[in-house]
């Protein structure tokens, strides 16, 4: 295994050394690993056949010499799951999340901790220092406890609280440091100095942009093997491998793309795959300098010193050097960067939760709203196969979401003489919901779009739902049932939408039921006509992501 580690300011190239930092020449901080690309590419592809789905598959492009079995916690090869509801509500078909909530301690950054601490255990490291907001001291902390290497983890004291305790469970030294995280890293990065211990250099450690590409490589390997005969790894063909056109991803720091990118970068100058995904980073609005910095086209981004956001895990205020080295690769995608707010991504954590049964921390839903954002905004093309990454735990983030009423008591009384437990039982659970919810009849010849519309009123609350799949069974469901309201649409064979609106106005039991309108259609002017007076809301099919559609809802049933 041969790479060598090349200063991206002055080309010298060196050896890799866990504790040299600096180039030797210049002395820039700022290198990169460096592999034999062409040789590799002939190997690699046959290799990968007989190499279990984890993130040593890619060991050749790894900087460590000889991975250690002994302390793999099984990072890597998380699976890549298609969001179907997601994808239908925003009508983009293929959207893709790369589960990293299914590494060993539930986050991308398992990654970065499994390949560093490989590293330093090889080139005999006893003792590190990291700055964190929270995930990377958790993931370093249980790799190190692996290799019997010794963290001083620095955090701020913003970092929520369970997030420490998982830090010290690991026999990891907390160190809360009052202030911003870029305090934070000032603080870590002189107890390393006097010290003389290792420290991690966020992006410009080697090792930590070198274990980030393996998502690139994976999700490359999963998106082929979705839709090619021969996929990679078979040791068969050597088909080019599959790249999404979006890879989304939320950022604080900026190493995650900055790795991604490379490993996306490797891979063509392998020729094993043709298009570098575009690559959208997405920020909070309290703490944006890069996004900033993007669309003021400043070359380098101005610190944000108070960030103001509940997601403390992105507040990096400075990103320093990452901006304009993320950027560039940002251009050469044609990416973009975003921000959303801390309410957009709340809002989309409890989507994803509801729609795909994922439950993903704030900082990773700040890419999921970032995608409905793009979406939204026509930049992300219904044809467009989009890779969203997503990570992390939900503990500390319910009373932002949830409100305090998130759960219902069942207090049971004490048994009476006169009352069997069952009777105290049944009383108690009647207060847990009313016994008559709101009625809706769903009317729509598209099973799909019936599942969707059922899925996001529930979601949203508790309703007693019926479906018609056709015009005719839908006027007998409304006669006999009387729902408290009917989301209509309006193509479908035989009695179509306005049929069915025809015959509930013509009766007077079923005239003054309220309607939605649900369509896939432009309509003309004269069946508008038609709907007006007539119906209470008319919802284009795309738009039921937004808050109107169940406003609507919530107003008419009431
Ligand atoms: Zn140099």
């Amino acid at each position: 295994m041969s790479f060598v580690i090349r200063c991206i300011d002055c080309g010298h190239t060196a050896p890799y050394f866990p504790t040299s930092t600096n180039c030797p020449r210049c002395n820039s901080q700022w290198r990169e690993a460096e592999y034999d690309y062409d040789a590799i590419a002939k190997s690699l592809p046959l290799q990968l056949a007989n190499r279990p789905f984890d993130l040593w598959r890619y060991r050749e492009l790894l900087p460590v010499r000889n991975a250690n079995p002994a302390l793999t916690l099984g990072e890597g090869g998380t699976p890549l799951i298609q969001a179907v509801n997601l994808g239908m509500m925003l009508g983009c078909p293929n959207i893709f999340i790369k589960d990293e909530r299914q590494g060993p301690t539930g986050s991308f950054k398992d990654r970065q901790a499994a390949v560093t601490i490989a590293a330093l255990k090889e080139a005999g490291i006893t003792e590190m220092v990291a700055a964190s907001t929270g995930n990377v001291a958790i993931s370093y902390s249980a790799y190190a406890a692996r290799a019997g290497i010794k963290l001083w983890a620095f955090v701020t004291s913003l970092v929520p609280a369970v997030k420490m305790r998982e830090i010290a469970l690991y026999g990891s030294q907390v160190v809360k440091v009052t202030g911003s995280y870029d305090q934070a890293k000032q603080v870590a990065s002189e107890f390393a100095r006097q010290r003389n211990l290792y420290q991690d250099m966020g992006a410009r450690t080697i090792t930590s942009i070198e274990a980030m590409k393996t998502i690139a490589f994976e999700l490359a390997e999963q998106l082929t093997s979705r839709t090619v005969s021969h996929p990679p790894g078979n040791g068969k063909s050597r088909s080019l491998w599959r790249t999404p056109d979006w890879y989304i991803q939320s950022i604080s720091g900026g190493m995650g793309p900055l790795g991604i990118s490379k490993g996306f970068l490797e891979l063509k100058k392998m020729h094993l795959i043709e298009k570098l995904p575009a690559i959208a980073a997405i920020q909070v609005d309290g703490c944006s300098p890069m996004v900033k910095a993007w669309k003021d086209k400043a070359e380098t981004a101005t610190p944000v010193t108070s960030p103001r956001t509940h997601i403390e895990t992105l507040a990096t205020g400075d990103p320093g050097r990452v901006y304009p080295l993320l950027a560039k690769r940002i251009q050469e995608t044609h990416g973009l960067f975003e921000s959303v707010s801390d309410e957009d991504a709340f809002r989309a954590m409890h989507v994803l939760a509801k729609m795909e049964g994922i439950s993903a921390e704030p900082a990773a839903a700040v890419s999921f709203a970032g995608l409905f954002k793009l979406v939204r905004a026509g930049i992300i093309k219904s044809t467009d196969t989009v890779v969203i990454n997503c990570t992390g735990h939900t503990m500390p983030t319910e009373p932002y979401i949830l409100g305090d009423n998130w759960a219902r008591n069942v207090v049971l009384p004490a048994t009476s003489m006169e009352e069997t437990p069952q009777e105290g039982l049944l009383a108690a659970l009647s207060r847990v919901a009313p016994e008559r919810f709101p009625h809706v009849a769903i009317v729509d010849d598209s099973p799909e779009a019936r599942r969707l519309i059922r899925r996001i009123l529930q979601s949203q609350g508790n309703f007693s739902i019926s479906e018609a799949e056709d015009g005719k069974q839908a006027i007998a469901l409304i006669e006999k049932e009387h729902p408290d309201l009917v989301i209509l649409d309006l193509m479908m064979p035989d009695v179509d939408g306005f049929a069915v609106l025809d015959a509930l106005k013509a009766k007077e039991e079923t005239a003054s039921i309220p309607v939605i309108v649900a369509t896939a259609k432009e309509l003309t002017p004269d069946e508008k006509g038609r709907l007006s007076g007539q119906i209470q809301a008319l919802m284009q099919k795309g738009d039921f992501l937004s808050d109107e559609f169940l406003d609507e809802v919530r107003t008419l049933i009431k």
